[in-house]
Formats: structure tokens, sequence, C-alpha cells
């Protein structure tokens, strides 16, 4: 792919993922401000608000099984155990009292949450599934056993000094600690850009919740508002993603045919609607393979998201993409359009040629020695726009087709109306 494209590509996605921060930004910001000035009178209130965590980060356990979103469902019961664990004392009888439980999840839960972002959506209750729920067990045998073992010399350990003595004392979460969470939180944003999703954005978000839980550990309702708010972000996210999946084709990440049918419907007076389809793609599949296809799908979405004049691009199905332009008239976008169909002729797509000379030796085909060409890829495009002629968008989408109809014939790579 050309560096412009990957470019393009980066920016698309560092967009996707502020708009995903967008959300947990205010949530944490929230929860950071009101939570420790939250003050109950009744101590039975007090004793119910224990319970609020649970009514959000249970629900959002059920979604996410639901959704089949794994990593959520762990993420969400870890987000539940560690209320437990930090918030109400019901483990004192087995000697693992708050600081100590806070000591070993202040490690553990940045740990489990990049792990668990590491690792791909395997199901719950499967092979893989089995195997997450018996790493936790292993962690809460291990903490168990330790502080059996000796209570006093694993807190001394886990509250190491790493960096001063002297800052140990103003932070609450030990300097081991602090490091894995820092790990742990580039690791979480760098998958957030790398395929951004409301999901990714809220698992660093929960990650700055549970810091500011420990960092608070000493006000117990601001952990309950903080591990609620948690289960909130999740839910929301879940929610978030399914919305986009259903309105958002999955390989280039654009509007699909749901989202333009909706806006088709919502149209006023005046707009233009562009039909484009690729030139010879079943060739370009036949030759370089269904992936490089796929990659080519990619770069022309982005290419033509670049449209100006406000035009809305959608996959519209296969290799056709539709472009809508609200409020506008033929005369208004024409010269965008004849814009962006001259950057999609004059680009490169680089590919490696996996094609060889049917008598050439077998060695041509190593990857190593396939040859980087350049491949023009061109598309051809048909306009219509909405007239007394054909008054409903339906028609006007069949006008513009029959004018990529009329591309195609005169010889394709052109603009047709
Ligand atoms: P024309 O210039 O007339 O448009 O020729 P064409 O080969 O582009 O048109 P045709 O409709 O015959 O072929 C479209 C091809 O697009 C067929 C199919 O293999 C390919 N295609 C459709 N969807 C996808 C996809 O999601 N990925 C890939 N790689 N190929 C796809
Ligand atoms: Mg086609
Ligand atoms: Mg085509």
């Amino acid at each position: 792919m050309t560096a412009t494209n990957s470019q393009e590509l980066l920016k698309r996605s560092l967009l996707r993922a502020a708009n995903a921060l967008v959300i947990p930004l205010i949530l944490i910001s929230l929860a950071y401000f009101f939570s420790p000035k939250i003050v109950i009178a009744q101590k039975v209130l007090v004793e119910l608000a224990h319970y609020v965590p649970y009514l959000f980060l249970l629900p959002a356990a059920g979604l996410a099984w639901r959704f089949n979103r794994s990593r959520a469902f762990f993420i969400a019961l870890m987000f539940a155990a560690a209320h437990m664990l930090l918030n109400e004392p019901v483990l004192a009888g087995f000697k693992i009292e708050t600081p100590v439980a806070a000591l070993f999840l202040a490690y553990l839960v940045p740990f489990n949450l990049a792990l668990l972002v590491y690792t791909k959506e395997r199901g719950i209750f499967t092979k893989h599934g089995l195997f997450r729920f018996s790493i936790f067990a292993f962690q809460v045998l291990l903490a168990v056993s330790l502080v059996y073992w000796d209570r006093d010399m694993t807190m001394k350990i886990l509250a190491y000094p790493l960096i001063s003595e002297s800052l140990l004392k103003s932070s609450p979460v030990p300097q081991g600690a602090i490091v894995v969470s820092l790990i742990s939180l580039v690791y979480l944003f760098a998958n957030l850009i790398r395929s951004p999703s409301s999901l990714a954005a809220s698992k660093a978000g929960i990650l700055v919740l549970f810091l500011l839980a420990i960092i608070n550990i000493d006000l117990p309702l601001s952990g309950i508002v903080l591990f609620s708010v948690a289960g909130i972000s999740i839910v929301l996210a879940l929610i978030q993603d399914s919305y986009f999946m259903a309105y958002h084709d999955q390989l280039t990440s654009l509007p699909g045919r749901r989202a333009l049918d909706e806006q088709l419907l919502k149209l006023g007076v005046k707009y233009v609607l562009v039909m484009v389809d690729i030139d010879y793609f079943k060739k370009f599949n036949d030759r370089f393979g269904h992936d490089v296809g796929d990659q080519v799908l990619r770069f022309i979405a982005v290419k033509l998201e670049s449209v100006a004049g406000g035009g809305k691009v959608f996959r519209y199905g296969g290799e056709e993409f539709t472009i809508l332009f609200p409020g506008k008239t033929m005369w208004d976008v024409e010269s965008h359009l004849q814009t962006t169909h001259e950057m999609i002729s004059n680009s490169r797509f680089y590919v490696r040629d996996r094609s060889r000379p049917k008598d050439a030796p077998d060695i041509s085909s190593q990857p190593s020695v396939r040859k980087l060409r350049k491949v023009k890829i061109t598309v051809s495009m048909g306009v219509a726009e909405k007239s007394d002629g054909h008054a409903n968008p339906g028609d006007v989408l069949k006008q513009a087709d029959q004018a990529l109809y009329r591309a195609k014939n005169k010889g394709r790579n052109r603009i047709s109306r």
C-alpha cells in the first residue's frame, strides 16, 4: 500500500479512537470529581450501596456473553471480584483483608486487562474460556497461599519501592504496580489505535477507574461509584459497538447498505447520488488473490472518503460504493467528483506479485523473490440528481446505476451522468 494511503488509514484510526474515548473520558471525569464527595448518612443505605456496582457489572457480563464478547465478560467479572475484595471485607475470615487484597489487585487487574486484550475472542464456555477461568483461579490460589505462607513478607515484596523510598508513603498504588499499570495502559492505547472500538476505549478507561479506586481506597463510597461507572462504561461500549457493527461494513468500516437506506429516507428536495464501481475487479482478484482484493477495497474506500463537498460514502455491496451529497446539485459536486476520480486513477496500489510463468521454477513464488508491483486501479462513476422527473431516492439511485452502466460501456475509468 502506498505511504499516503497508510497515513490516511492511520488518521482514520486515530479519529475513531479519539471518538471512542469521548464517553469514557466524560465518565471518568464525572466519577473522579464526584465520587469523593458522596456522603451517605444512614448506615443501612451505605450497606445497600455496596451492591450497586454489581447492578452494572453483572449485566455487563451478561450482555458481553450474549454479544459473544468473551474478553469483556471476563473483565466485568474481574471487576466485580475486585470490588468485592476492595470494598467489602467479606474475605476477612480468610485473613485477606483490604490492604493485602489491594496490593495484589493493583498488580493483577492491570496485568489481566492487558493479557485479555492480547488474546483473541475465544468464547466463554469453551476450552479457551475454561483456561481463562483457571488462570484467574490460579491467581487467587497463589495470592491466598502467599498470604498464608508469610503475610508480612508478601506485603513487603509487593510494596517494594522500585524507584524511591520517599514516594512510597505518598502513593497508595505500589510502585511495581504503577509500572505494570503504565505498561498495560500503553498497550491498551496501542490496541485502541490499531483496532478502534468503544470497547477498546472503555478497557483503557476502566483501568483508570480501577487505579482511582485503589487511590481512594479509604473512601469506600468512592470505590462504589468508580466500580459502578466501570460497569456502566462496559455496558455502553457493548451497545455502541453493536450499533456500529449494524450500520458499518466490517471490511472498510464505511457505513453500509442499512445506513444508506436510512439516509435515503431523510433526504430533502436537493441531493446527488453517485454509484461507484471498481473496474475489472474480478480480474484483479483472480490475479492477486482475494486478500489483496480486500486491501484494494479498503484503499478505494479511504480515497473516496476524502471527497470534498459534503459527500458521504457508503459501501453499497461487493466492489460498489455510493456517494450521497445531501442538499447539493450536480453542478455543486461535479468538480469534487472529478478531483476524487483523478486522484484514484493517478494513485498506485503496491502489491507483491505472486503469479509466475508456468514453466518457471517454483522458487520464484517464494515471498523473498516476489516482485513489488505498482498497479493502477480505476473506478467508474454514475451520477444522478434529484429532479422532478424521478422523485424518490430509489429512482435516483436507479438513474445513477444506469449512468454507471454507460460509463462502463464507454470504456470505464470515467464519470457518466
Ligand atoms: P467491471 O469493470 O465491469 O466492473 O468488471 P468487474 O470485474 O469489476 O465486475 P464484476 O461484477 O464481474 O466482478 C466483481 C467482483 O468483485 C466479483 C467478486 O469476486 C469481487 N468482490 C465482490 N466483493 C468482494 C469482496 O468483498 N472482496 C473481494 N476481494 N472481492 C470482492
Ligand atoms: Mg460491480
Ligand atoms: Mg467492477
